[in-house]
């Protein structure tokens, strides 16, 4: 009998979307059982909406003060003593799931799967490999312990709500570790909607020249309640800050809609946009990649064409 965990992302108060489109991803392992574990410090909003999600069978919830901010150094020891109850132990492939569930694998002496992009049976994925140019299957073998695995969210859908999971608090078993500790959390402190999660992206390349002529991306972006992203040379180049880059190397999103202002198209910054909806380009040379895998693109001037489109707009 299989058995599915799912770890929720959330913020103390809210649900992260990740956590519904990782549970998606949970569901496809076809388990009896699809559980979600809610960390934190009295995370009663978050729980009451991981049980909501259609599809839970039950919300466990692991409250302690020291898991009021989620540090992958004091939750992994506690996943691992709830760990042997679950054939399956679900993160999102985001920078919660990335940072806890690799200690999780290494504590358990289990090998991860990481950013499942395609559930094919309970014991079978498809996961990208070589920047999203080769998708590898990985069939696990039959084992006592757990398949650890994060789970693409960009490539998954949020389940609908309309679930009424039972809740059901468990007392920390793991004694927290005291090497780590939390001290701050320092974001760009951006307007603007979260990049990874945003409807709309509005992203920039190298073309823009400095971080002043940046501005228009930033504008056309407010105008579309849009996040504003960008190429690896634009954040190279200092135009932006590094939280902005989409790609390989940096965020894999998938908007329902992006646009691609003044970026070539390189394989790299391709691979974060795979699963993106509507691509729109606007780029001044009619060859460029982009062109390949935009559904509208618009040849000339990003200097002409921005502001011409805001005032369309
Ligand atoms: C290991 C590795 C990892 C990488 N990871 C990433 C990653 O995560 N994300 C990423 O983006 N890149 C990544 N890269 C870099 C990637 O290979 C490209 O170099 C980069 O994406 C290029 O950025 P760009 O499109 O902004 O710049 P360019 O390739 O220089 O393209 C600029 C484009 O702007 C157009 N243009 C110029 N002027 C105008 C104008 N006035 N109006 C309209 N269009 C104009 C040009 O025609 C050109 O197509 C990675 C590379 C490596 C080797």
């Amino acid at each position: 009998m299989s058995k599915v965990l799912v770890i929720a992302e959330h913020n103390g108060t809210d649900l992260s979307p990740a956590t519904a489109k990782t549970l998606t991803g949970a569901l496809a392992v076809g388990a009896e059982a699809v559980e979600v574990l809610v960390f934190g410090h009295d995370p009663q909003g978050p729980a009451q909406q991981a049980a909501e999600l259609s599809g839970v069978t039950g919300v466990k919830v692991i409250s302690a003060p020291h898991f009021a901010n989620p540090l992958a150094a004091q939750l992994a020891p506690e996943m691992v003593a709830v760990a042997s109850g679950y054939t399956h132990i679900f993160a999102p492939s985001t920078t919660f799931g990335r940072d806890l569930l690799p200690r999780v694998a290494g504590l358990l002496r289990v090998n991860q799967i990481s950013d499942v992009m395609e559930v094919l049976s309970d014991r079978s994925f498809k996961r990208p490999i070589y920047a999203g140019n080769a998708i590898v299957t990985v069939n696990v073998p039959a084992s006592s312990k757990p398949i650890l695995a994060t789970i693409r969210t960009a490539s998954f859908a949020a389940t609908g709500v309309g679930g009424s999971a039972a809740i059901e608090s468990i007392e920390p078993q793991a004694s927290a570790p005291t090497h780590t500790r939390y001290l701050k959390t320092e974001g760009s402190g951006g307007e603007g909607p979260d990049l990874s999660s945003a409807s709309v992206v509005v992203s920039g390349g190298r073309a823009l020249g400095s971080a002043e002529n940046f501005e228009i991306v930033h504008s056309l972006a407010k105008k579309l309640g849009a996040a504003v992203g960008a190429s690896r040379a634009a954040v190279d180049a200092g135009y932006v800050p590094n939280e902005l880059q989409v790609g390989q190397t940096g965020k894999i999103i998938a908007p329902d809609l992006y646009i691609a202002v003044g970026i070539s198209g390189a394989i790299q910054h391709l691979t974060g946009i795979k699963d993106a909806g509507t691509i729109v380009a606007i780029n001044k040379d009619a060859e460029a990649p982009i062109f390949e895998v935009a559904d509208f693109g618009l040849v000339g001037d990003l200097f002409e064409l921005l502001p011409e489109l805001e005032r369309a707009l």
